[in-house]
């Protein structure tokens, strides 16, 4: 299988070089240049049936690699009286980004061509940063260098970025995640760096997006024609529930469920897409103005009618996320963090039938919103107990490359 950039079809890049590169160079994404249809059944583990489906697009035998990185479960809790809720935040961070995150790390060690120490550079504005560092953790001639705008995350995703210790280094950055994001992307292009053999663990990654698709498949042959309502932010997650269906699995519609942040429902509603400035809310991994796979998306439907064919979008408010989280505790007895309530809100408002409803972290990451609202304290799982217990380290630094630049020389 090759890839293309969305933005020009005629030039064909291996999965390592799109891995590699991350970003096309011409500065669009990559895509598979066609995505096939295929047959599968789900009388496999998880492992085996992601290592089948994905062995198109990877080009190599996968077994070894997924038996590693999917190695927690993925429940499908039936609510009584309620809706089908799909749980991914099983993993060691306990949101959904575990999986790609371990795949990624996987994939990169067993096809390591050298000894020598390579770098994982990431910005963070929550979640991705300690999927990918718990994902990379001890693991020989690696090491995660995570950037996070100090202050500016919740107190427990601080914690689990900050503590994990070995090879795992964190900095605080004096400013916000575009300023992080500005120094990751600014590094990558830097040749003082180059000696550090950075790599990408940006969430536009081939190898981040395509492990997403496993659940959406092996769900959708266990619950056929099911209308799956997704908590969205940069597109990620949704992409690859869009990819599912086009390698033909029984998968009905595809609900984004947004924020405040409103740029897919005016697209939804206008055909025109206009990027905005984020705003702050309370599901804070979603506070997208300008999703980053919005170009994959829009490169796979070409025109807006077919988009409207498959897709609904709808923005849930920050008093709905409130409101949301009381009812289904009240109602079904079930916790749920601030991006799954975008999700419930969507299920509830809009009587979406045959739905599965997407939960996309744990609500424990989130107790400082989730318990004044319950009244009640969440269970802390073990594998966060585990993090949150260890001693945070963290460097704080000015905004600026030069700076990180000499800081990271120092590690
Ligand atoms: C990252 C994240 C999202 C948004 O996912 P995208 O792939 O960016 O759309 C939703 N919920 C949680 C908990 C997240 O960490």
């Amino acid at each position: 299988m090759k890839f293309v950039s969305t933005r020009n079809s005629k030039k064909l890049y291996t999965i390592d070089e799109a891995i590699h590169l991350g970003l096309a160079p011409d500065g669009g994404l990559f895509v598979p240049q066609q995505i096939k249809k295929i047959k599968m059944n789900f009388n496999h583990s998880v492992p085996i049936f992601a290592a089948k489906m994905l062995k198109p697009y990877f080009d190599q035998e996968l077994n070894q690699i997924t038996k590693k990185a999917f190695n927690f479960k993925i429940p499908i809790r039936h609510l009584k009286n309620g809706p089908k809720v799909l749980e991914l935040f099983h993993g060691p961070t306990c949101a959904f980004k575990d999986f790609a995150a371990r795949f990624l790390a996987e994939y990169a060690v067993h096809n390591q061509k050298t000894n020598l120490l390579k770098t994982v550079l990431v910005a963070t504005s929550g979640d991705t940063g300690g999927a990918v560092a718990a994902a990379f953790l001890k693991k020989k001639n690696f090491r995660v260098v995570i950037l996070f705008p100090k202050g500016k995350i919740s107190k427990r995703q601080e914690k689990q970025l900050t503590s994990f210790g070995h090879n795992v280094h964190a900095f605080a950055v004096k400013g916000t995640f575009d300023d992080c994001q500005k120094i990751v992307k600014s590094a990558f292009q830097d040749k003082r760096f180059k000696k550090f053999k950075l790599i990408s663990a940006n969430s536009v990654n081939l190898a981040r997006i395509l492990p997403q698709s496993v659940y959406y498949a092996y769900t959708s042959l266990q619950y056929p024609n099911s209308t799956f309502i997704i908590p969205t932010g940069n597109l990620g997650n949704a992409t690859a529930c869009i990819w599912a269906k086009k390698m033909g699995f029984p998968i009905k519609k595809i609900i984004f469920a947004c924020n405040e942040n409103k740029t897919l429902l005016n697209y939804y509603k206008t055909g025109k897409y206009l990027p905005k400035k984020s705003v702050q809310t309370l599901a804070n991994a979603m506070d997208v103005g300008t999703p980053s796979n919005f170009e994959r998306v829009n490169h796979l439907y070409s025109k807006f009618i077919n988009f409207k064919k498959e897709i609904e979008v709808y923005s849930i408010s920050d008093q709905q996320i409130q409101s949301t989280i009381r009812n289904a505790f009240q109602k079904y007895k079930y916790e749920i963090c601030p991006h799954t309530a975008t999700a419930f809100a969507v299920y509830e408002k809009h009587n979406i039938k045959n739905a599965i409803l997407v939960s996309t972290a744990h609500p424990a990451k989130f107790e400082k919103i989730v318990e004044k609202i319950i009244h009640k304290k969440i269970k802390v799982p073990k594998t966060l107990q585990k993090i949150l217990k260890q001693k945070s380290r963290s460097v704080t630094i000015a905004p600026n490359l030069d700076t990180f630049y000499k800081n990271i020389s120092k590690l």
